[in-house]
């Protein structure tokens, strides 16, 4: 997608970008300092009501909440989605803060400490067993406190995805159990004491070809099928994994939800409607509810010419939105949609180096990109901010303040 399309799904007025229906140097000024993230409630909002329309209705949305743990944005799509998945004992807490029920919070990721499984153990949300290890520290928790773990078995797949930007299922993996294990983990641990719900697929992350995750969803239904025959009730969860990709780079097309949605239609009407009638599928999503929702926005400090070059050198840079700087597990760097923000209307007419305030050439946040003329206290504004942004980031690097965040 270009960058111009970006500035459409938000909205201009007066030739500025418009972020929470509000002009950008206005928001700027309201929140007092740059650089800042600001995600757009509208925006989030719609994302979730596209997903209902076309998902299944038994389909119960999951947030991954690692994606963005901002608590105005956890307490805002809380009332939103069916479930939250948290990955750290803090996330655990902030979930708990929330309206969303304890057995409705997930709690997954390899190397979960003792403390932290007790703390879920305690307050009954579902654990998702990535080892052995896990699955003994939950009973341990379990008799200690008097309680009977709520459990699922995070299962590394005997297959893997492609196309994803981030593979984290198929061959060996820190990730979930594998599939082959599972039928002998299932007799060692019957009866012992936990209430062993279903299984959680998660293959992968940033996937944008609709036919690759339906793909994965009906191996993963397969798998879970067979897997199922060791379970001593019922199926009660069906995690079906995510991976649902947003368009990062000028090369990205969005991916066709549409078409996820069809094939999970006849998977959820078909084979889980017979063989799991007393389990809700859930998909879990982290950027593709929050990533497009939100916009990081710094400051030019200094411009100037290098041998020919035009370097527009801002307030901000990788140590808030690392990502936006290729430095983010990405094998190829490719410039994020970038635009100078108080004036989106206006055609690039050079290309221009954007690069951040740190002292190191990974600093960059836009190669070569066609800009507008733009000068000092232009305000630079780079989307799909809204996941993996602030705390994927690393904020102490150099020292600088930490950039203030809003929901507006
Ligand atoms: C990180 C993660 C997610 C979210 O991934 P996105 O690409 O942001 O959707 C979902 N589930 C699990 C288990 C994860 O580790």
């Amino acid at each position: 997608m270009k960058p111009a399309e970006h500035v459409a799904a938000f909205g201009t007025t007066d030739g500025e970008l418009r972020v929470g229906g509000m002009p950008l140097t206005r928001l700027a000024a309201r929140v007092g300092s740059t650089p800042f993230f600001a995600y757009d409630r509208a925006q989030l909002d719609a994302r979730v009501e596209r997903l209902r329309a076309a998902l299944p209705q038994r389909v119960e949305l999951s947030f991954a909440m690692k994606a963005n743990p901002m608590p105005a944005i956890v307490q805002h799509l809380a009332r939103r989605v069916d479930r939250i998945d948290v990955a750290s004992g803090l996330e655990m807490q902030a979930a708990l803060d929330t309206e969303i029920r304890p057995e409705r919070v997930s709690f997954a990721g390899p190397g979960k400490t003792p403390a932290e499984i007790r703390q879920a153990v305690a307050a009954g949300i579902i654990v998702e067993i990535e080892s052995t290890t896990e699955l003994r520290r939950v009973l341990a928790a379990g008799d200690d406190l008097g309680m009977t773990p709520r459990v699922a078995i995070r299962v590394n797949p005997d297959f893997a995805v492609k196309g994803s930007g981030m593979r984290m299922g198929g061959g060996p993996q820190q990730f979930g159990i594998d599939a082959e294990q599972v039928p002998d983990v299932l007799r060692e641990y019957a009866g012992s004491g936990m209430d062993l719900l279903g299984f959680h697929v998660f293959a992968g992350s940033q996937n944008l070809n609709a036919e690759i995750i339906a793909e994965a969803q009906r191996r993963t239904v397969d798998l879970v099928t067979d897997l199922a025959a060791g379970l001593a009730g019922p199926l009660r969860y069906l995690n079906l994994g995510g991976g649902f990709g947003i368009p990062y780079t000028e090369r990205d097309r969005p991916l066709d939800l549409d078409a996820v949605a069809a094939s999970l239609h006849n998977l959820v009407d078909g084979q889980i409607a017979q063989r799991f009638p007393e389990a809700s599928p859930v998909i879990e999503l982290g950027r593709y509810l929050v990533g497009e929702s939100g916009v990081y926005v710094t400051r030019v400090v200094d411009r100037k010419v290098s041998r020919g070059k035009t370097f527009l050198v801002v307030d901000g840079g990788m140590h808030h939105q690392l990502a936006a700087s290729g430095n983010f597990g990405q094998a190829i760097r490719r410039n994020y949609p970038l635009v100078v923000g108080n004036r989106a209307d206006a055609a690039g007419d050079q290309g221009v180096n954007v690069v951040g305030c740190l002292c190191t050439p990974l600093d960059l946040l836009g190669d070569d990109v066609e800009l507008p003329p733009a000068d000092i206290d232009d305000l630079i504004v780079i989307f799909q901010a809204g996941a993996y942004g602030l705390t994927a980031s690393p904020t102490a690097f150099l020292g600088h303040p930490v950039p203030a965040e809003v929901l507006v």
